[in-house]
């Protein structure tokens, strides 16, 4: 459910706002003022935000400097006059922000709400893959042919130094240094008991032994029966 602070205040255009974007299935909050929509905004219960520019008290673009300043990167679309200048246009095309000129078809508001709140939700890429094996760095997951498996916190750390070198021998030197940091004595056997421990959940043919040097996570691995 998302939900929208709407800071318009004139009732007519706010009412129509909030009708319309409540039979989309959007939840809304109205205020009036410019500095109610600046506390409001920087609350964090909102996903976007339709900001009017001809605000009383403070107008809409101190309102979303001073969002921007206190680093709140909510969305925001603006609602501006007809008249506003070419050069205040310039300045919003410029930023993250989209606007809409009043007076607005409220379809055209909706898209632009819509499209503001896919790009907010774009999911940068958190998948580390080599064949059939993937790395959600998000959910701390590993994915075996689609299918999740649980590594704990060590585990994981070590698949991730491994999928980002994939066919490359590592060794242990550099695998102790990756995962463990420098706390741990280059004589022990750490690397060697956390790679079995991978073996076992992801199979054992992925990791392959580099006599004398070290590890190598093996990019295709053959279908086994
Ligand atoms: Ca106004």
């Amino acid at each position: 459910m998302n939900r929208i602070l709407i800071a318009e205040d004139e009732a007519r255009i706010a009412s129509f706002l909030e009708k319309g974007l409540r039979s989309n299935g959007f939840v809304t909050t109205t205020v009036g003022d410019g500095e109610s929509a600046y506390q409001y905004a920087r609350s964090g219960s909102f996903d976007l935000i339709v900001l009017d520019i001809g605000l009383p008290i403070k107008d809409g673009f101190s309102v979303l400097h001073d969002l921007r300043a206190a680093k709140v990167m909510i969305p925001v679309v603006i609602l501006t006059a007809r008249d506003t200048s070419q050069d205040t246009i310039a300045g919003l095309e410029g930023g993250a922000d989209d606007y809409v000129r009043k007076p607005f078809v409220f379809d055209e508001l909706l898209a632009r709400i819509r499209l503001r709140l896919r790009a907010d939700r774009a999911p940068e890429s958190t998948l580390l893959t080599t064949g059939d094996l993937a790395l959600d760095l998000r959910t701390r997951r590993v994915l075996v042919d689609g299918r999740a498996i649980e590594l704990t916190a060590r585990e994981f750390a070590l698949a991730e130094v491994f999928l980002r070198h994939p066919d490359q021998v590592l060794s242990r030197e550099q695998l102790l240094s990756q995962v463990w940091g420098f706390d741990f004595d280059p004589g022990s056997n750490v690397v060697d008991v956390y790679v079995r421990y991978l073996r076992r959940k992801l199979g054992e043919h992925r990791i392959e032994t580099v006599r004398g040097m070290g590890y190598r996570l093996r990019p295709h691995v053959p279908a086994v029966n």
